[in-house]
């Protein structure tokens, strides 16, 4: 099978040239085969999963199906999924079976996805490298010696290296992006509010978004189809119509403004990075767009922002942790105080801890004013720089990272240039809109291939108008097609 983009995988389902159950073992096949090397799945669920195919083999034949029924997925492991192992890649979790189903995998349950297991992560979604993860580090399928980015690095490297054909992730400062662009995969993270939270396990609530990781902008709008929308579950949840994300994907790219953030252009950018982009604006304006430069003036400030709000929202949601309710609890406490600072000491990871002991700092009194409220005024800063840039364009283009990946263990000394690697999606959650990165080049400098990408910034809720761009510039190029070798 070459093409294992789901629009593929759905044809052959609907011509019965392939079952779902046929599909769904060649998947588990290759992930037996393939997984102790990438680290990418830390529950593989076969049971589940042949059930599931053989339902929607079922379905199908009854001419119940959707264009999603019976292709395989991996949910990032911090979904919770019913009568599975839901560990958030922490000890904390370890132990943790999840009574219920988030909303987002109980949509796309409905419509018949088969679930191969869930994958590898960074311990409560903290980091850019996926090697935060309790369960240790995932490796990069284009490059073994490198990190697949993170926090969701584990669904990056198994779409990329075929161990699923799509998977979802989560964002909160570019936690679906980053891995997307280091494995050559696309991902998409869709407005504040235009997915459900419920049974994503919380990181900062006000910057938390789902979103598909996929091989093509056309498979991210198959899945919005079934994912976005309201939820009486979640109130931070938008009641906005929900379009058919497929309906626009051909729309004529004429005309399209693109707007390029001066900012972005500026030093640190690496050069290669820097020429994919050059040479992505180029077929978008063969394709009739028009590019200008903009300013994001603040941006600048947004790692900065994010590092104290993101921790302070830390810091209350992961307090629910704490040895009595469910997770890990300490062997023989000797009273209350022991219980709950040994089975917190022992059963969170180093970032997490740091990132606990920060927002805690943030939000105390003294000091609640000179950084939190300092942070939350820089953020909205940085949001009206982006209304601002889009009464003048329709999309802004821009790099999704500096570079392309870096080794295991090349930044663990050093959180501050860990957390630069996000320099350029973090502004996007601050504003709560939705951005996407895609394959725009691959890297040649470092002996075996490396996927470069870029991310396309919307405004609010124009998750379809992005979409659209994405895919009119998939039509056009094959980067996204451009698999390693597994
Ligand atoms: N790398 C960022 C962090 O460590 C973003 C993570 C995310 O989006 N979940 O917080």
């Amino acid at each position: 099978m070459s093409d294992r983009t789901v629009a593929a995988l759905s044809r052959s389902l609907a011509l019965g040239k392939v079952s779902s159950v046929e599909l769904t073992r060649d998947y588990l096949d290759r992930i037996a085969r393939h997984n102790s090397v990438y680290n990418a799945y830390i529950t593989v669920t076969e049971e589940l999963a042949l059930a599931q195919a053989a339902e929607a083999d079922a379905r199908r034949a009854r001419g119940e199906h959707g264009p999603l029924t019976g292709v395989p997925i991996a949910h990032k492991d911090i979904f919770c999924t019913r009568d599975v192992l839901t560990t958030c890649a922490s000890k904390m979790l370890g132990n943790f079976v999840s009574p219920y189903d988030a909303t987002v995998v109980e949509r796309l349950n409905a419509a018949g996805t088969v679930t191969l297991g869930k994958t590898n992560m960074d311990e409560f979604a903290m980091g850019s490298s996926n090697e935060t993860s309790f369960f240790g580090a995932v490796r990069n399928p284009w490059d073994t010696e490198r990190v697949p980015g993170g926090s969701s690095g584990g669904s990056a490297a198994a779409v990329a290296a075929d161990l699923c054909a799509i998977a979802t992730g989560t964002d909160t400062g570019g936690s679906i992006r980053q891995p997307a662009a280091f494995c050559g995969v696309t991902g998409f993270k869709p407005s504040y509010g235009r997915i459900s939270r419920w049974g994503m396990i919380a990181f900062a609530s006000s910057l938390d978004q789902a979103g598909p990781i996929c091989k093509s902008a056309e498979d991210a709008a198959l899945m919005m189809n079934v994912i976005a929308g309201p939820d009486p579950k979640d109130s931070t949840s938008v009641d906005a119509p929900v379009p058919d994300y497929t309906a626009t994907l051909n729309d004529s790219l004429k005309g399209l403004r693109i707007g390029v953030p001066r900012q972005h252009l500026a030093e640190g950018l690496g050069k290669e990075v820097e020429q994919a982009l050059q040479d992505a604006l180029k077929v978008f304006e063969s394709l009739g767009a028009t590019v200008k430069e903009i300013d994001l003036p603040n941006n600048h400030l947004s790692v900065s922002a994010y590092y104290v709000v993101a921790p302070a929202e830390a810091s209350a949601n992961l307090s629910r942790f704490d040895g009595v309710r469910y997770g890990y609890r300490c062997e023989n406490p000797v009273n209350l105080e022991d219980m709950y600072m040994r089975s917190r000491g022992e059963g969170f990871g180093a970032e997490v801890k740091r990132r606990i002991l920060v927002g805690t700092y943030a939000l105390s009194a003294g000091y609640y004013d000179a950084y939190y409220l300092k942070a939350q005024r820089i953020r909205r800063l940085i949001k009206q720089d982006f209304d601002k840039a889009f009464a003048e364009v329709d999309v802004i283009l821009g790099p999704t990272t500096p570079h392309t990946a870096f080794k295991i263990g090349e930044k663990n000394d050093d959180p501050v240039t860990m957390y630069l690697e996000d320099i350029y999606t973090i502004g996007v959650n601050l504003a709560g809109l939705p951005g996407i990165s895609i394959p725009a080049g691959l890297s040649s400098t470092s002996g075996k291939p490396l996927p470069i990408g870029i991310q396309l910034v919307g405004s609010d809720f124009g998750e379809a108008r992005l979409l659209n761009v994405a895919h009119q510039f998939q039509q056009h190029t094959d980067w996204h097609l451009q698999r390693p070798e597994v």
